[in-house]
């Protein structure tokens, strides 16, 4: 099966403190994986001349010096790829110069800036008093420049009474406010030992609901009120098959949740890694539901990559019932 898409952890340094993730305590600048490992990692190309989106995520991507080089190099091996790039939106000068440089390379590049509701909780959730002011401030200029912007959102019982106005005001400004829910994740977010993990995911699945009826923004969110009060693998993943996620040393996983690494690009091409035994056995695990998560990223890509987005709309109005 052609790769569709794929995550890449581009740098694990952070200027953010968010809560609930914990990888800007664990940076490893020093063994990020350089532009020449990737170009000869990423081999054979004919595994990837198929991939249509490459999330270029972090860490904040944005502080990954050479950025540029690494999009350009991606473009050459994924060349109808389109690049989507998260980012926490602090460093708004720099967000912006590399959003206008990637213009160059993809023109329909697109970014996601996380806000966490109105500004004193989002300032609690992100750890940083002046995050909702800046990340507003990354938006609104992306914007004048025009580029697709989202906001994307965690769900937490601390916010979850603020997103119908936060969703309003994207709806006022034209951007699409995405929904996600806190994941624990050892090898992405570091937070396999983070002790404000329990409360942030005890949801009101009922509130949830109704806020995501109102909000009617994302057939991707009509799903999760499901999937909280009974998490498991609700529709067949192809992750690990289709996608993979790409950390910063050049470790492959079959996502961002899942935390078995396949192998390291930079010790063998991706398709020796793609094709290995271990490889094999993770996804006949993947097949047997042995695991679950939902996440923007994963199950869009997969809704995305696999089923005819139409029906999915489709199917999805009748399960959020
Ligand atoms: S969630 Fe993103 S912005 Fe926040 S600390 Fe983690 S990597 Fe940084
Ligand atoms: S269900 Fe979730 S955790 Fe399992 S492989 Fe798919 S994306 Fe990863």
């Amino acid at each position: 099966m052609p790769i569709q898409s794929f995550n890449f952890e581009v740098t694990r340094v952070c200027n953010g403190r968010c809560v609930y993730c914990d990888i800007w305590k664990t940076p490893n600048q020093q063994n990020e994986i350089s532009i020449y490992q990737i170009r000869k990692g990423l081999q054979p190309l004919r595994f990837l001349e198929k991939t249509r989106v490459i999330g270029l995520t972090g860490g904040e991507p944005a502080l990954r010096k050479d950025i540029i080089e690494l999009a350009m190099i991606l473009k050459t091996v994924c060349p109808n790829a389109q690049f989507s790039m998260v980012s926490n939106g602090l460093a708004t000068e720099r967000i912006l110069s590399v959003m206008t440089e990637l213009r160059r390379v993809d023109k329909n590049v697109t970014i996601s800036i996380s806000i966490d509701g109105l500004e004193e909780t989002d300032s609690l959730l992100r750890g940083d008093p002046t995050h909702f002011q800046k990340a507003w401030k990354t938006v609104h200029a992306l914007r004048a420049k025009g580029f697709s912007v989202c906001i994307g959102s965690m769900v937490t019982p601390k916010n979850i009474d603020e997103l119908e106005r936060l969703s309003d005001e994207c709806v006022a400004h034209g951007i699409k406010h995405i929904l996600m829910v806190v994941n624990k994740s050892r090898h992405y977010y570091a937070n396999h030992n983070n002790t404000e993990l329990q409360a942030l995911q005890q949801i009101d699945t009922v509130k949830l609901k109704k806020i995501i009826k109102k909000i009617n923004q994302n057939y991707h969110h009509y799903y999760l009120p499901k999937y909280l009060r009974n998490p498991r693998q609700m529709f067949p993943c192809f992750s690990g098959f289709t996608s993979f996620f790409l950390n910063a040393v050049g470790n492959v996983y079959p996502c961002i949740h899942l935390d078995h690494c396949l192998g390291n690009i930079t010790q063998q091409t991706l398709g020796e890694v793609w094709n290995s035994d271990y490889a094999q056995q993770i996804r006949y695990s993947i097949v047997k539901k042995y695991c679950h998560c939902y996440t923007p990223c994963e199950t869009q890509g997969w809704l995305m990559a696999n089923i005819f987005p139409k029906i999915i709309r489709g199917l999805a109005v009748k399960l959020g019932d």
